[in-house]
């Protein structure tokens, strides 16, 4: 059985090369050996995360939308082939959501990256936006539309990840409050599905999936091109930090912050366990660390840093300062725990860049990453914190635990994402329900903190503070999710459950995409 399944495989992956005149296919290094296919395999077998390894059989780098279609059209022909496909855009998940076990890995990267910004002229009613292909990175984006002054959005901390890996997902950062996520930044998508059909859809043309395929973690399509949606970009932004000892005190600011976004232009926060939880602070906010080593001297008081930045927009607009001044008069911060800092637009929004070279300058980036992320319901955050406090032991924590409110509002209940359910008995009136936090515990599993064997432990402790805060009553659910059993996903999916699967059984019958996220299994 496992002799004839194999070359079934591989009689697939050849009939494939035949088929695929112009791209490059590339099977695994069993079956040829040179070191740049084994590369290339081996590439498509990790991601951020390395925690999962699965190898494809073969690797795709497709030249054009068109070599897509014809593998997915192939596969979706061919009753026979048990053949599952991944697109890979930056390949930055945690437990291998782009990987495809034995099957095939499509660098999305290999396409034609292309980058069409459209400007809307004096007096246009339209908007401004970009063609953008779906393995273009975000940075790639930025620096482009900055040319003509102009830019996405909405954002991620860390803009080295795809278009169409982000848009699968959300595609939140501190801007989200305001614009929403990336997904509602979108106006028009070329899909491929998993039938091999190329689709340009928008919320007008193909409507059902358009919203599928965003947030729908790879299940209905491979993006090959997205219209995102720009803006005019601000100049400079005045970027702040203030710092807290109580957590009330801290959630109440930042969803006042939330409240003012005619004020306000980004709003973060994090949980400080030590000065390792403030990712980039010592490069671009050298001089607020000074107080935070005195967690470590016998207490175990964490503090709590919130971050928002105000967008300067004309180069000698000097009202901002008072703009500043004006929000910090509402705010409870620690007295003179306030620091800020005015830097360039893409400065700001690459900041993490700063931290990735620190850290691997310090060789400490390509190691595994046991990542949780959570959306909360504003009603359980504290209960979260506590959970996520009994879980986690500040002396051996390495990376940043982010912590910031969204408002659900700005998200479209038609897409794929998932938000924590509305309770069933909500009436409406405290609008509890519109306010959702994002937990971020990125922790990383540096040689130093996590000596080998630790890693299970911790994606146990992860799996123990998950069950209990989408079990419990803080009715939380996972961003990223990664889940083990059909019965997780469901619940995962709660009532959206039966329109996720309609969707899926639409456009991708076979369920030959996205294996890695282990949803629904191959059907021959
Ligand atoms: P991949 O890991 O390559 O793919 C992710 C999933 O999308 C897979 O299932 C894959 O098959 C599918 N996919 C990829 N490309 C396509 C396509 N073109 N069409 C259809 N499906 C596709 N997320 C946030 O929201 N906010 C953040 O601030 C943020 N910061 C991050 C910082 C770091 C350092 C890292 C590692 C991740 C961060 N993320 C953040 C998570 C990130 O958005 C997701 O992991 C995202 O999927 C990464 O994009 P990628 O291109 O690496 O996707």
């Amino acid at each position: 059985m496992e002799f004839a399944m194999f070359c079934t495989r591989v009689n697939t992956l050849l009939l494939l090369v035949v088929l695929c005149s112009s791209c490059k296919f590339i099977q695994s290094p069993m079956d040829f050996g040179p070191l740049d296919i084994a590369q290339t395999t081996s590439t498509a077998s990790l991601d951020f995360g390395s925690i999962l390894f699965n190898s494809p059989s073969g690797v795709l780098r497709p030249e054009s939308p068109r070599d897509i279609s014809l593998l997915l059209s192939f596969l979706s022909a061919s009753s026979f082939s048990q053949v599952t496909v991944a697109a890979r855009g930056a390949g930055h998940s945690i437990y291998g959501q782009a990987q495809a076990p034995d099957g095939i890995v499509i660098m999305m990267d290999s396409l034609p990256s292309t980058i069409e910004i459209h400007r809307r002229r004096d007096g246009e009613a339209a908007l401004s936006y970009a063609d953008v292909s779906g393995g273009v990175l975000w940075v790639e984006l930025l620096a482009e539309s900055l040319k003509v002054g102009l830019a996405p959005r909405s954002w991620t901390d860390y803009l080295y990840l795809s278009i169409g890996g982000t848009l699968s997902n959300g595609g939140i950062s501190g801007q989200a409050f305001k614009y929403g996520p990336q997904i509602t930044n979108v106006l028009q998508l070329d899909v491929i599905t998993g039938k091999g059909k190329l689709v340009t859809c928008s919320p007008t043309m193909s409507s059902e999936l358009f919203y599928a395929v965003l947030g729908g973690l790879g299940q209905f399509g491979i993006i090959t091109s997205a219209r995102i949606l720009l803006q005019d970009a601000p100049h400079k932004v005045r970027w702040l930090r203030a710092f807290y000892q109580d957590f009330d005190i801290f959630t109440k600011d930042q969803e006042l912050l939330i409240s003012m976004p005619e004020k306000v232009d980004y709003v973060e926060g994090f949980i400080v366990l030590d000065e390792r939880s403030l990712h980039g602070s010592s490069i671009a906010f050298p001089s607020h660390m000074d107080f935070i080593p005195d967690l470590q001297k016998g207490s175990s008081n964490v503090y709590y840093c919130i971050e928002f930045a105000v967008y300067v927009y004309e180069a000698k607009d000097s009202s901002i300062e008072q703009v500043a001044e004006e929000i910090l008069r509402q705010m409870s911060y620690m007295p003179s725990r306030i620091y800020s800092v005015e830097v360039s637009y893409f400065d700001f929004l690459n900041r993490v860049r700063m931290e990735e070279m620190e850290l691997r300058r310090r060789g400490v980036w390509d190691i595994p990453h046991p990542w949780l992320n959570m959306f909360v319901p504003k009603s359980g955050i504290k209960e979260f914190r506590d959970l996520l406090m009994e879980n986690i032991s500040p002396q051996d924590f390495e990376g940043p635990i982010l912590i910031y409110p969204l408002l659900r509002e700005k998200w479209s209940t038609n897409t794929s994402a998932v938000l924590p359910e509305v309770a069933a008995d909500s009436t409406g009136g405290g609008g509890d329900d519109e306010v959702v936090y994002i937990v971020g515990v990125l922790r990383s599993a540096t040689p130093g903190s996590c000596p080998p064997g630790c890693l299970h432990d911790l994606l146990r402790r992860n799996r123990r503070i998950t069950e209990a805060a989408v079990g419990g009553q803080v009715g939380a659910k996972q961003y990223l999710p990664h889940h083990q059993t059909a019965m997780q996903w469901r619940q995962h999916f709660g009532r959206g459950w039966e329109r996720f699967a309609a969707r899926k059984a639409r456009f991708d019958p076979l369920n030959i995409l996205a294996p890695g996220q282990g949803i629904f299994p191959r059907i021959s």
